[in-house]
């Protein structure tokens, strides 16, 4: 390979790069979590390629990722009020850190009834959540073999009754599930008085802080109004995101447990066949140790202060985004928010001419150089429908371009408001998956909204794996493949 490959083929891969939305720069509002402090990046970009080559399925022979991995752990668990009974692991993301809460809960509770870890025979144990709860903790269910059982949340605040949680718990509950915050809409729910009544029950509690495990500690005028996380006795675990908040680049989550014997239960150990010893920690074998490599330098980087410093800017740039939507008339913001997330609904105190419907909005607000997140509808359990949604999530640098989202969100609102949603069209999804994603996506989302439970997954792993299938997928700007 001679020097004009590698630069032939690096521009080709910048030139593939450019197909995405800025990841700097505050213009995509969820997915990124920007800094805005070039110098993270390069310390986090240097401290993973000295990774590279490391195989982290062995910390007996890469002893470095051991270290790393105790150093993570240690400052994780001092950030979140955890003693010397604190222990845990750096996974690969939020999603891996919630199914293994959810398999040690398992491990728990079989030993609890006299059987045997991962034994399939018997009851299936529980995972009591409200519906906000994050996807990965049904994903767990789905995939540890457990009951997902979904409580509904009033749809007015997005919160949920810390007494219907609690008398959603029976025999068979393995572990409850609250999040701090919920991701939805971005509120707390009731941590304290929920671990309190589990605890009593001797049910394990995992506290979700995917998103707020890295923000709530130094948030002004401390967000949660009460302890959340290890400060709160009845809490046996935590999952906090390295890649979220804590700016680490993408593949670095922790998962915390209080008690030597929970962290154990997330382990996966055989000498069941002819090769090596088997011990993996988590869900992966191989793993790469670039992304917990990048972690540390970046939370070394930034120490405590740091991390201060940038939720101040994040708070700043909040509030003034969030009163700013307060002022829109034809949307309210969902409950109260606690920290750097929200989700925004058409005013349900207003006529429906006066009102902004989310979804086009979304779209308007597009046109104008940012990306919201749009939320479609959801009918609870009980009948109670939470309503269609435009998810914001801010970061420090949402200060450098508060004016003109600000802007957008007002100019967008104007253009759209009074007009009727657009409705689901019925063979759209098919249409998606032969000519790619169109301009306005809000018809896309009203026909999903429209699906029911059983349908939509179908046709969500339909769009999504045409997009990487080789002889279907294509670029958004059209363009072939080399
Ligand atoms: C992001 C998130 C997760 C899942 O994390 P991934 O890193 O995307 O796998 C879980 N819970 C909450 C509240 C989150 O925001």
């Amino acid at each position: 390979m001679t020097d004009d490959d590698t630069t032939r083929i690096l521009a080709e891969l910048a030139q593939i790069r450019r197909a995405d939305p800025p990841t700097h720069g505050g213009r995509v509002l969820s997915y990124v979590y920007d800094h805005g402090r070039p110098e993270l990046d390069r310390i986090a970009a240097e401290a993973a390629a000295m990774f590279l080559p490391v195989n982290g399925l062995d910390p007996t022979t890469f002893s470095s990722v051991a270290r790393l991995e105790r150093d993570l752990v240690r400052f994780t668990r001092s950030v979140l009020h955890g003693d010397e009974d604190v222990v845990g692991s750096v996974t690969s993301g939020g999603t891996e850190s919630c199914l293994l809460a959810v398999k040690s809960a398992r491990e728990g509770w079989l030993a609890q009834q006299g059987r045997r870890a991962g034994d399939p025979g018997g009851p299936r144990p529980e995972v009591v959540m409200p519906t906000t709860a994050h996807p990965a903790f049904r994903k767990a269910a789905h995939y540890l073999g457990l009951v997902p059982v979904e409580v509904p949340v009033d749809p007015a605040t997005g919160m949920v009754d810390a007494d219907a949680l609690l008398s959603a718990v029976t025999a068979a509950t393995a572990l409850v599930v609250v999040s701090a915050p919920n991701y939805p809409f971005g509120t707390i729910d009731p941590i304290a008085r929920v671990a309190d009544g589990a605890a009593r029950l001797g049910v394990a509690v995992h506290v979700d802080a995917c998103i707020g495990g890295w923000l709530l500690p130094w948030w002004p005028e401390g967000a949660a109004g009460e302890p959340w996380d290890f400060a709160v006795d009845g809490v046996t675990s935590i999952s906090t995101d390295l890649h979220k908040y804590g700016y680490a680049p993408k593949g670095a989550s922790v998962v915390l447990y209080r008690g030597r014997q929970r962290h154990r239960g997330q382990y996966f150990a055989t000498t069941g066949w002819p090769g090596y010893p088997v011990v993996n920690p988590t869900m992966l074998g191989s793993r790469s140790a670039t992304a917990m490599a990048a972690a540390w330098a970046v939370t070394q980087a930034l120490g405590t202060q740091g991390y201060a410093d940038l939720v101040a800017q994040t708070a700043a740039a909040t509030g003034a985004v969030r009163r700013a939507i307060d002022g829109l008339s034809g949307l309210s913001v969902v409950g109260d928010p606690a920290a750097a997330l929200l989700a925004v609904a058409a005013d349900p105190d207003r006529a429906p001419a006066h009102q902004v419907d989310p979804f086009a909005w979304v779209d308007a607000v597009r046109r104008r150089g940012f990306l919201l997140q749009a939320q479609p509808a959801f009918a609870q359990g009980d009948g109670s429908v939470l309503p269609r949604t435009a998810h914001l999530t801010f970061t420090p640098v949402t200060e450098s371009v508060t004016r003109e989202l600000v802007a957008a969100l007002r100019d967008g609102a104007d253009e759209v408001r009074g007009r009727a949603a657009p409705g689901p069209q019925p063979d759209l999804v098919e249409r998606v998956i032969t000519g790619g994603l169109p301009e306005e996506m809000a018809p896309v989302l009203s026909t999903l909204e429209a699906m029911d439970g059983d349908a939509a997954p179908a046709a969500l792993t339909s769009l999504l794996a045409s997009v990487i299938d080789p002889d279907v997928g294509h670029d958004t700007d059209g363009a072939a493949d080399a």
